[in-house]
């Protein structure tokens, strides 16, 4: 039996809080799920690490994570240290030269959680957001000038082309294929803005083309804010560029109950570098150090990374797990509206890890 070697990058705030809850159920399951081998590694990279070093990770650190199975990751923000230093210096540095350009956010309302929706909207939510990963909003094209002056300027550029756009479409399309519904709904803002969402918009119409079982329908992003809250049945499968789908599926985290179940898989689909997988929220400096940040997202997220290694027993499993606690309501969170502490909610998921077997509902395939 082989054993899946992970990189664990806790990072910062309750980062570190919900990765060690994530790995001590991973552990756990590795236990009691027949032929599941798992090897932790654990580095200390971020904001600490920035205090010391003068950078977020070591000059190597990408050869470093090069040879593991997966990243398991936390999240990066420091109170001290400018929020673009962090992200790019650790996050978006692994994600963008590890070439992971499809990330994966599955949001549905968990047995047991209640929508800030109406009950009989809030059950309807079943998606999985795609966010383009690797350019778009946050390809860091630009530039500062005339720092002081009256004049001074500032400018992110989007940046869109064809192959990225191609790639992505056509993995949101097999995607969306596999679930049963067969629905894309497609994120746009090609009324405003001209050049790249125009391109990005014929490209995709291009590539759902070669995908005649696919219902596909499109919506401005502004508009698809309000069909999310008032119509969340109408929606399956949704593609969205990198900042529209950062924005759409903090959304989309809290109509299904908190920010604190969201979850996160950044996926090289070519398999040629380790994926990384993190729960969506940061690092949360209103409740770091407290014990309450709910590692439900982290654990979510830790059933995509399975499900990613092949491990889809396990994955199936660990799910239910989580949608036991969930449904049974007990052991909730203090976002979720209960009182229960990260050690508690995570001690009831080992608990019932026990108690599930494999059989439960899978996780993106519906
Ligand atoms: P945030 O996600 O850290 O927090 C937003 C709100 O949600 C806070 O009130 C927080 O307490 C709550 N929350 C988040 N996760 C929770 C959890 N697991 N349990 C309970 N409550 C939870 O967003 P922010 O405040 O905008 O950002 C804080 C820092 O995190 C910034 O430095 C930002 O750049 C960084 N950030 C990093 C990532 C990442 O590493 N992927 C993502 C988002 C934000
Ligand atoms: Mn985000």
């Amino acid at each position: 039996m082989s054993s899946h070697r992970i990189a664990v990058i806790g990072g910062d705030g309750i980062g570190p809080e919900v990765v060690e809850a994530g790995v001590q159920v991973l552990e756990a399951l590795a236990a009691v799920e027949p032929g599941l081998a798992l090897e932790f590694r654990r580095f200390d990279w971020g904001s600490d690490y920035y205090r010391r070093n003068g950078r977020m990770m070591p000059q190597d650190g990408l050869a470093q994570l090069e040879s593991f199975d997966a990243i398991y990751f936390g999240s990066v923000g420091d109170p001290e240290l400018p929020d673009d230093i962090t992200l790019w210096g650790l996050r978006l540095a692994i994600c963008q030269r590890f070439d992971q350009y499809a990330n994966v956010r599955p949001t549905r309302l968990l047995p047991g959680l209640t929508s800030p929706l109406r009950p009989e909207l809030g059950r309807q939510i079943d998606w999985v957001i795609v966010r383009e990963n690797s350019e778009g909003e946050y390809a860091g094209v630009g530039g500062r000038a005339h720092r002081g002056l009256p004049i001074e300027v500032g400018m992110d550029v989007a940046v869109f082309t064809r192959t990225g756009v191609e790639r992505i479409a056509r993995f949101a399309c097999d995607l969306a294929l596999s679930r049963p519904r067969k629905l894309l709904t497609v994120v746009t803002k090609s009324n405003a803005q001209r050049h790249g969402m125009v391109l990005w918009d014929e490209v995709v119409r291009e590539v759902t083309r070669d995908y005649p079982g696919l219902t596909v329908d499109w919506m401005l992003v502004d508009a698809m804010t309000q069909r999310m809250v008032n119509k969340p049945g109408s929606i399956d499968t949704v593609l969205a560029t990198n900042l529209h789908a950062d924005i759409l599926s903090d959304l989309a985290a809290a109509l299904g109950g908190s920010l604190g179940i969201g979850s996160t898989a950044n996926v090289d689909p070519s398999s040629r570098r380790p994926s990384m997988f993190e729960p969506i929220h940061g690092s949360a400096f209103d409740i770091t150090g407290k014990g309450v940040a709910n590692p439900l997202g982290s654990f979510w997220t830790a059933s995509l990374m399975l499900d990613h290694l092949g491990e889809q027993a396990a994955a199936r499993r660990l799910m239910s797990a989580i949608e036991t606690v969930t449904g049974r309501g007990e052991h909730l969170s203090p976002d979720l509206g209960g009182a229960a502490h990260t050690a508690e909610v995570t001690a009831a998921v080992i608990a019932a890890l026990e108690g599930v077997n494999s059989t439960g509902p899978s996780r993106l395939a519906g």
